[in-house]
């Protein structure tokens, strides 16, 4: 990575991919213009695309253009009409987005949580308990744990009875890189940290509490605490407001942070980035949206590109360390909707301001207001 061009592999996939995708690049235009960056953006096929244009869900010219590039900017893979015509490991999702993240080592997943105030109507929370507004980011393990522990296997142990074995298995260094992750990360926020785990039970969780609180040591600035993830689960539906970072492992990351989303409403408006391991200055990331490709949509000009443009901010944080561009983007996003813009996920009657916009008039409007 030179000091001001930013090398972006942009793999739109499938479905409403390339229309979310389209507006992101149209933001990131805006962003060079106004911050004297520059991006060089080559887009490649992924998903069907890929198969369809190379015969394979992530083809060699596009995994080379990924080994090229500071990062990847993703949009979504898989059609569920056409998945079920190929093998299981051939399908994109398997084939390319699991191959991608092994590939290039995605250990930390960060998923920010926002519901601004007028999307109220779109959270299942009463308005009282979503207070001035929910803001919290879900940082997850995502190569450890129970997913990937051995042994895992189902083995016959007689009389017609049958045995499932998962192994839940996290070293030091493991825990120790990922809360790293979250107290960085909470260091550009509101400095709070809300480590997550099941101590009380698990041995994993006696480990993970005693890694991270060493860990904290080192940031002296940022507040830490620890909540068992049954409570977490029920706090985050009683007082969301409370979290700023919440660190988990990755099974109790996978479930908080499905959780914690449908606070924002939409799948829409949700963002995520996938970290890898940092070398001096660069970071190397995977950022996409948090939902599929929405075939029901797809083509209409109907998706919310919000997430995907959301996804450049996180990638301007964390990959390009460009914290004012990626907050020009942020507040961006937050005018286009304080004025009332609404594509039809986040619509609603009820507000007499909201205007219905389709995807290219909402990036249109957040290019516009950077
Ligand atoms: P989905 O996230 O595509 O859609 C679920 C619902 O959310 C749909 O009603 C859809 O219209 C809506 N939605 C999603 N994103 C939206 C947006 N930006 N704006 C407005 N509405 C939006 O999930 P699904 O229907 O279960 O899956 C469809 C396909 O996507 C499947 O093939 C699945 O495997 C794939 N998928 C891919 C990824 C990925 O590439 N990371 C993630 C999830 C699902």
């Amino acid at each position: 990575m030179s000091n001001s061009v930013f090398k972006i592999a942009a793999l739109a996939g499938d479905g409403i991919g390339p229309e979310v995708m389209r507006e992101a690049i149209k933001v990131l235009r805006a962003v060079e213009k106004k911050f004297a960056l520059r991006f060089d953006i080559t887009e490649a096929p992924v998903g069907w695309a890929g198969i369809d244009a190379a015969g394979k869900a992530l083809p060699d010219a596009t995994l080379a253009l990924c080994k090229l590039s500071d990062c990847i900017l993703f949009g979504s893979v898989g059609l569920p009409d056409r998945d079920p015509s190929i093998p299981k490991e051939e399908r994109p999702e398997r084939a390319a987005l699991l191959r991608l993240r092994k590939e290039f080592g995605l250990f930390a997943n960060l998923r920010p949580v926002r519901l601004p105030k007028e999307l109220a109507h779109a959270c299942p929370l009463s308005k009282e308990r979503q207070g001035d507004g929910i803001d919290m980011l879900v940082v997850r393990e995502l190569t450890g744990g129970m997913y990937f522990g051995q042994p895992k296997k189902t083995e016959d142990i007689g009389n017609g009875h049958l045995r499932a074995i998962d192994t839940m298995v996290y070293t030091t260094p493991e825990i120790e890189r990922i809360a790293h992750v979250a107290f960085k990360a909470a260091q550009l926020r509101r400095k709070k940290v809300c480590s997550i785990d099941k101590a009380n039970v698990l041995e994993n969780g006696v480990l993970w509490r005693d890694v991270v609180t060493k860990v904290s040591k080192q940031y002296p600035d940022v507040a830490l605490d620890h909540m068992f993830v049954d409570n977490g689960a029920m706090q985050l539906m009683l007082r969301p407001t409370q979290f700023d970072v919440m660190l988990c492992e990755n099974m109790f990351g996978d479930i908080l942070s499905d959780e914690a989303a449908a606070l924002a409403g939409s799948l829409g408006m949700l963002p995520s980035a996938s970290l890898g391991a940092t070398s001096g200055e660069q970071t190397f990331g995977f950022y996409e949206p948090a939902g599929g490709t929405a075939p029901d949509i797809a083509g209409k000009n109907l998706a919310n590109p919000i997430a995907q443009i959301l996804s450049t901010a996180l990638m301007l944080r964390y990959s390009f360390k460009q914290n004012a561009a990626a907050d020009a983007i942020d507040a961006a996003v937050s005018k286009a909707i304080a004025n009332g813009l609404r594509t039809g996920d986040i619509y609603s009657t009820a507000d007499p301001t909201a205007k219905k916009v389709g995807t290219r008039e909402m990036g249109d409007a957040i290019a516009a207001a950077l």
